[in-house]
């Protein structure tokens, strides 16, 4: 039992002490430098949010901001063909 509590403690610090150099690296650089995995990927364009649906212009259909095609006057469409047809 004691065994086990030992390997636990060394684990701990193992742990701690990964950790603890893992956020000093992050922090003395720069937030472009390899970024870890599972973290938070940079906002970059807000205005491209996925789970923002948008409303075809020309048939109505609801699709993802990611996947919507915007013409000059940023309305969304769902398709090329649609853009090029314009608003009904
Ligand atoms: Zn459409």
């Amino acid at each position: 039992m004691s065994r086990v509590f030992w390997w636990l403690i060394v684990g701990l610090g193992a742990w701690w002490l990964i950790r603890r150099l893992r956020v000093g690296r992050t922090a003395g650089s720069t937030d472009r430098a390899a970024p870890t995995p599972g973290a938070e990927p940079p906002v970059e364009s807000p205005q491209r949010d996925p789970l923002v649906m948008l409303r075809c212009a020309h048939c109505g259909v609801h699709l993802p901001q990611s996947e919507a095609l915007l013409d000059d006057a940023q309305r969304s469409y769902c398709s090329a063909a649609h853009r090029g047809a314009g608003p009904r």
